[in-house]
């Protein structure tokens, strides 16, 4: 990037059409990645204007610059620190006044700013015309109408951006009058704040003594740093704090945000002439219905329910193919080598293990579109909206049910995206107690074990089962997540109120790209981070060999064998000796001593190790250890190893129970793991994540077979 290239930063509010916009600008020139050290979306992308490249970057979307939330820290950092040449705020035309709150607050910060006044086309359907001039004028910023979704006007506001750009201004921070309490308070704390803040250099004294007052945490901290400096604005920020308290019987935060809106009202009151009186409009009216309290909910379990059924019905024929030609390829692979090592490696490491995962990406990608359907079209949010009150009494919030929701809550998702998904929860508390609940779940991959489990003991009660599974998973999730939230992740609940985006009709554009880049992120995964997992489970699960006299003891066995059935007999026998011997195999012997209790044996101590890369690896490997060889890979045949395991000493319906309440909670897999590492920046949540859950895993089971056994079950 040259030194003369123009940088232009989109903010807005979620919602006002920056992601349109940004798109309308770059097209296909553009890439994600995340703010160092935190994991928010970094779009960049470059424009053209004139045939010369504009740098655009699309800030996370935030209602203002407060560091009520990771995104409104990201923002704000990005604008104080990179100092773009100009900061374009995309802002809701329909919803001018609370819109235009961050735009004050830019103003404030002083930042060269352009308002790109979009969605004139909704407000003009509900009756608004906004006179961008007018507008212009009374904020003293350039105003251009847009509609981002169609392109109308996008380059105009290009062009005015770079236009100011070019003429590189000096930030000027607006002042704006907070009242006479408030205005002596800034004024005496930017005083003390004043050449004594070298490393805020760039921002004035006058904003940083704003956010003081505001209680910013991230403000407040660094001044806290300073022990002398600390001391010495403590008192007036109490000061003022009191005389509110007893004067308006209000907090200097509240009282401030008071001002800002009733500077906008009265500027919006003269852009903005209403052409009829505006009555309910058509999202107030849906949601008359769709978020009352009795169809709401019903609705919303419709909704899910056809979200199931659509993404089962149109993944169905590509995970088929996928595992045809996964199928294949392990064939042409087995055909081409000779047997051995290498062979096994690329077959059982590389192709059944990131094949295993790869297979589900039509699902995923479904998933993600149903996901990004009920997300653009706002429905998302009305379903967070109907959830928000009883998840708070656990500690979550209303985003959390999607996450939830994601991760299987009704069986059958993936805690990888459901992980990510929790970008949307504004509380970091909230949100890591979400994180760390998702993986109770019952995601995708468990469904074979439970499927195996199910058939071979509860064969007559499938639906109970099943149901009494998804209880399970709730309540453990839900109870562990209050647990979090009164211990280590304490904190008050943000006071974020849940709001309702209007319905809009989803564009395909738009759809794409949402979904792509979330398949996209998933299908890397798999590429990378997978194929170096399931090749340390091949190489655990493969050595040591046979010894030598085995092996020639089974040639031999082999030699007299007497027909087909024989012949398969051994090759299992072989198979299951194979594994006994190999790392994973002493391990899983080992670890007897302490799963002896919960009625699991050797052999699916040895699934539920490998079960830690992926759960769907727990059936593959349960097929190998109860010495069924090559029939029974990937469950595609698991009625005769549900026999199996029926006719196995020490396996009652009792300890499959214990052993499908094992496999439902205990540590997420690799996949997730590394997501949520992602997620936190930091190894400690996963971590705690796989010995927390996985120790919730070991006492719930002990409680089923012990408990079981206690009342005569065994
Ligand atoms: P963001 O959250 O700010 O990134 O907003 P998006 O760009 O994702 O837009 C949210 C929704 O508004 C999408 O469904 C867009 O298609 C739609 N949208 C964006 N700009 C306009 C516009 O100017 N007019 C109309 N009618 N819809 C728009
Ligand atoms: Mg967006």
């Amino acid at each position: 990037m040259s030194q003369s290239q123009v940088t232009v930063a989109l903010a807005g509010n979620p919602n006002a059409g920056k992601t349109s916009l940004f798109n309308a600008l770059t097209g296909a020139r553009q890439h994600v990645g995340n703010y160092p050290g935190v994991t928010v979306d970094k779009k960049e992308g470059e424009a053209r204007l004139d045939g010369e490249p504009i740098n655009i970057v699309d800030l996370p979307g935030t209602y203002s610059l407060t560091a009520y939330s990771l995104e409104e820290v990201v923002a704000r950092n990005y604008v104080i620190g990179q100092r773009p040449d100009v900061v374009v705020d995309v802002v809701d035309a329909s919803n001018l006044e609370r819109n235009l709150y961050l735009a004050v607050q830019l103003m404030e910060l002083g930042v060269p700013l352009v308002i790109g006044l979009n969605m004139v086309d909704v407000a003009e359907q509900r009756g608004m015309k906004i006179d961008p001039d007018k507008l212009s004028e009374l904020l003293g910023v350039p105003v251009v109408p847009t509609v981002a979704r169609t392109g109308q006007g996008v380059q105009e506001l290009l062009r005015a951006a770079v236009d100011l750009a070019r003429q590189k201004p000096d930030w000027r921070p607006l002042d704006i009058s907070y009242g006479a309490d408030l205005d002596q308070a800034i004024a005496e704390l930017a005083g003390i704040l004043e050449g004594s803040t070298p490393r805020h250099g760039l921002i004035s004294a006058r904003w940083l003594a704003l956010k003081c007052l505001e209680g910013d945490h991230e403000v407040l901290e660094s001044m806290r740093q300073d022990q002398n400096l600390a001391s010495r604005l403590e008192p007036v920020r109490q000061r003022v704090g009191e005389h509110l308290k007893s004067t308006l019987d209000d907090d200097p935060e509240s009282v401030i945000a008071d001002y800002r809106y009733g500077f906008l009202s009265a500027i919006t009151r003269q852009a903005l002439v209403l052409e009829r009186e505006v009555r309910m409009d058509f999202s107030d009216k849906v949601d008359r219905v769709l978020t009352n309290r009795l169809i709401g909910p019903l609705f919303l379990l419709g909704v899910l329910y056809g979200v199931y059924q659509f993404v089962f019905w149109a993944s169905k024929a590509p995970v088929a193919w996928l595992e045809t030609f996964f199928g294949w390829l392990g064939g042409a692979v087995e055909a081409t080598l000779p047997e051995g090592l290498l062979r096994s490696l690329i077959v059982s490491g590389v192709i059944d293990g990131v094949g295993g995962v790869l297979g589900f990406v039509p699902l995923i990608m479904f998933m993600f579109l149903a996901i990004a359907v009920m997300e653009d079209s706002g429905y998302m949010a009305r379903m967070a909206y109907l959830m928000d009150r009883v998840l708070r009494v656990f500690g979550l919030h209303g985003n959390s049910v999607i996450s939830l929701i994601v991760g299987g809550g009704i069986s059958g998702g993936c805690a990888v995206p459901a992980v990510m998904a929790t970008r949307t929860l504004k509380d970091p508390q909230a949100r890591l107690a979400t994180i760390l609940v998702v993986p109770f779940m019952n995601c995708g991959a468990k469904l074979p074990v439970y499927s195996l489990l199910i058939s071979a003991f509860f064969a007559h009660r499938q639906a109970d089962v099943m149901f009494a599974l998804t209880i399970i998973s709730w309540t453990l999730a839900l109870l562990a997540a209050r647990l979090l939230r009164s211990s280590l992740l304490k904190g008050r609940q943000s006071p974020f109120v849940m709001e309702l985006p209007p319905y809009r009709t989803p564009t395909l554009k738009g759809l794409l790209i949402h979904t792509w880049e979330r398949t996209w992120e998933y299908v890397k995964r798999a590429g990378t981070i997978l194929l170096a997992v399931s090749l340390v489970v091949w190489a655990l699960m493969s050595f040591p060999g046979l010894s030598e006299q085995d092996e020639a003891r089974f040639a031999s066995l082999a030699a007299q064998a007497q027909g087909e059935e024989d012949q398969k007999e051994i090759a299992n026998q072989k198979a299951s000796a194979e594994l006994g011997g190999t790392v994973a195999g002493r391990l899983g012997r080992a670890l007897t001593v302490l799963t002896d209790p919960l009625g699991f044996d050797w052999r699916t101590n040895v699934a539920l190790v490998g079960g830690l890369a992926a759960k769907e690896v727990i059936v593959s490997t349960m097929g190998t250890a109860y010495s069924l060889g090559q029939g029974a890979k990937k469950g595609a045949d698991a009625e005769p190893l549900a026999k199996r395991l029926q006719d196995s000493p020490g396996w009652t319906p009792l300890s499959a129970f214990a052993l499908l309440v094992f496999v439902m909670i205990y540590s997420p897999c690799i996949a997730t793991l590394v997501t949520i590492r992602r997620e936190t920046g930091t190894w400690r949540w996963p971590l705690f994540s796989m010995v927390h859950n996985t120790l919730i895993a070991y006492l719930m089971a002990l409680l089923v077979y012990q408990g079981g056994r206690a009342l005569g079950l065994g």
